[in-house]
């Protein structure tokens, strides 16, 4: 079926004012989720179809040399929407020398019909595979907007190739805009296509994007940044099933500042809560990349070391302990010294063994750490029959004992 080619592009330039329409509205009211800038975008895309749709009735300088331009524009609206939504820094140099480089070529090339049509396809083609690199990198992990991005972009592609290859073959003069033809008809129709995609694509990161903010906030501890208590104790629940399974060896350590209270009554609960970030810190700095800790409460540190035996995780926190002690955290001018007790449970857990189980152990160590003087560790009973070799009940590591 072959279509008038101005029909085609009015009818682009209608969806893609009613899309641009619908993004701005609802992209005002939040700057930071990028529809805004994807908005604009679509605007500019419409605007170019709008002069397409002159061709022939109004000076080229605008049904080709604007045209152009303002398609070069929105398609680096939709590269700046990537990066927007992604809360990511916008490269303006990649992204703005494409659309000059349009402007330029057009101002230059307008009256040779050739090569114009080369230098414009040419740009866009450069920023078609942008957008698509940009999506691939920039995909939020398990998110599906980007595939909408990369095959918007891809059809964009395709019907640029049309036209550059037209152009190679001396049949250009088919692909001028007021050129009414079937491949004419494909080439131009893929841009109904590639505006619906890329608009839903924007939008769907944006969703995709405020979901992943989401889940992060109800996983981290908005103070300290480290798991929060559900998510330490998801981790625990799969790290039980893992070494449940393997029969490999599993540390968990309770930890708990000392006298941290007074921390607060003298220095005031914003020293306490540095504090408790210096602690983080020092924490996140000296252990293994696959041991993990999280905010089991207030002050209290649940540290789970997978494939750890007994002298492995009192020596890690023996070292713990004693640089903790020796690094005092700083607020303002103030120097806090503090120090932690820890309640350490370590074997290989049995089908007997629950997180409650093995918490209520490590936390009875803890409990005996306090009693003992504090800035001190306890190692509790390991039940599980003969796995790891160990002492009696809260067996204790006294400071600088290793
Ligand atoms: P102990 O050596 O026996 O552990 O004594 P402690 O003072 O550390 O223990 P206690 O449980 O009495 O005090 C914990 C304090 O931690 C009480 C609470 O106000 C404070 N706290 C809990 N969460 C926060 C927080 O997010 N920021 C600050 N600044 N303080 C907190
Ligand atoms: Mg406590
Ligand atoms: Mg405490």
């Amino acid at each position: 079926m072959i279509a008038h080619t101005p029909t085609i592009f009015a009818s682009v330039a209608l969806v893609a004012t009613i899309m641009a329409f619908c993004l701005i509205l609802v992209g005002q009211f939040n700057l930071r989720d990028g529809l805004l800038t994807s908005g604009c975008g679509l605007l500019a895309h419409a605007l170019a179809y709008v002069c397409y749709t002159l061709y022939g009735q109004a000076p080229l300088w605008l049904t080709y040399g604007v045209a152009n331009t303002l398609l070069a524009v929105a398609l680096a609206f939709y590269s700046v929407g990537i990066f927007r939504i992604r809360v990511l820094p916008v490269p303006w140099l990649h992204i703005l020398s494409l659309p000059a480089l349009m402007l330029l070529s057009m101002a230059l090339l307008i009256d040779t019909r050739e090569p114009r049509m080369l230098a414009a396809s040419a740009v866009l083609i450069m920023q078609c595979l942008l957008v698509i690199r940009w999506a691939r990198q920039h995909a939020l992990p398990g998110g599906r907007a980007h595939l909408l991005l990369i095959i918007g972009a891809s059809i964009s592609l395709v019907g640029l190739l049309m036209r550059v290859a037209a152009i190679l073959s001396g049949t250009a003069s088919e692909m001028q805009y007021d050129a009414s033809n079937l491949k004419q008809t494909i080439s131009v129709s893929l841009g109904t296509v590639t505006v619906m995609m890329l608009s839903l694509g924007l939008v769907l990161l944006s969703r995709e994007r405020s979901e992943s903010t989401l889940q992060q906030m109800a996983l981290l501890d908005s103070l300290t940044g480290i798991l929060n208590r559900r998510a330490i104790l998801e981790q625990f629940s799969s790290e039980l099933e893992r070494t449940r399974r393997a029969h490999t060896n599993l540390a968990l350590a309770m930890i708990d500042l000392d006298h941290f209270k007074q921390i607060n009554d003298l220095y005031g609960h914003l020293a306490g809560d540095e504090v408790l970030c210096h602690c983080v810190r020092h924490f996140k700095q000296r252990l293994r990349e696959s041991d993990t800790i999280g905010r089991y409460g207030g002050e209290e540190f649940l540290l789970l070391l997978p494939d750890t035996g007994t002298a492995g995780v009192m020596t890690a926190l023996d070292d713990l302990r004693q640089s903790l002690t020796d690094t005092p955290a700083q607020f303002g001018d103030l120097s806090i010294g503090l120090s932690f007790s820890a309640g350490v449970w370590c074997g290989v857990p049995g089908p007997e063994d629950s997180i409650a189980s093995l918490i209520a152990q490590a936390d009875a160590a803890l409990y005996a750490a306090k009693a003992g003087g504090r800035n001190t560790l306890r190692l509790a009973e390991q039940k599980s029959p003969g796995v790891v070799q160990h002492g009696e009940l809260a067996r204790s590591v006294e400071p600088g004992a290793g």
